[in-house]
């Protein structure tokens, strides 16, 4: 499920990169897919939100750096142990997205990843979390709140796109604007 849906943003983004392509002739646009899915900027989020019926899948992608403290793959006992004790918690009981209470939303799971790089060479490493929900009446919510920036505050952005069926929309949100619309698409 977790593929299917960044392949969707990918394969989206992709097709942007070669519409920009096709309009102003510049560019590689594999180059450019490759870059923007490779690197990533401290302090910047990413929230990914799919509905299909009443499924929600609600993803969030940041740098370790601002979830965890550090981006190295984890060394000693205090990183192992750091590592090992977020994810816990995070999974134990951290939503990122307050979904209103008609929205009758029910969390069914909730996943932690910490991707650390195998090798030295790699400056950066991704936190990923994945949480999935049953909303009996999503319609009925216009607005949902983040509080990702409350509980991670090095945070500073974070870009949200939305798939809604065939419907998508994109919206940037941070510390001063952590509401976002979810369903006037
Ligand atoms: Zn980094």
């Amino acid at each position: 499920m977790k593929k299917n849906l960044w392949t969707k943003l990918i394969t989206t983004g992709m097709l942007l990169v070669l519409a920009n392509v096709a309009i102003h002739a510049v560019g590689e646009p594999e180059a450019q897919a490759k870059k923007s899915l490779h690197s990533h900027s401290h302090g910047a989020a990413e929230v990914n939100i799919s509905i299909e019926g009443t499924t929600v899948e609600v993803e969030i992608r940041a740098p370790n750096l601002d979830i965890l403290g550090f981006e190295n793959t984890p060394s000693g006992e205090l990183e192992h142990n750091t590592v090992k004790q977020l994810k816990a918690q995070l999974e134990k009981d951290f939503e990122p997205i307050l979904f209103p209470k008609e929205s009758q939303c029910k969390l069914m799971g909730s996943k932690v990843e910490f991707d650390f790089p195998d090798d030295k060479g790699h400056d950066h490493s991704d936190f990923e979390m994945e949480l999935n929900y049953t909303c009996l009446e999503l319609k009925k919510v216009k607005t949902v709140e983040t509080v990702l920036f409350k509980r991670f505050p090095t945070l500073r952005s974070a870009k949200v796109q939305i798939i809604n069926g065939d419907k998508q929309s994109s919206d940037k949100i941070n510390p001063k604007k952590v509401n976002f619309k979810l369903n006037d698409i």
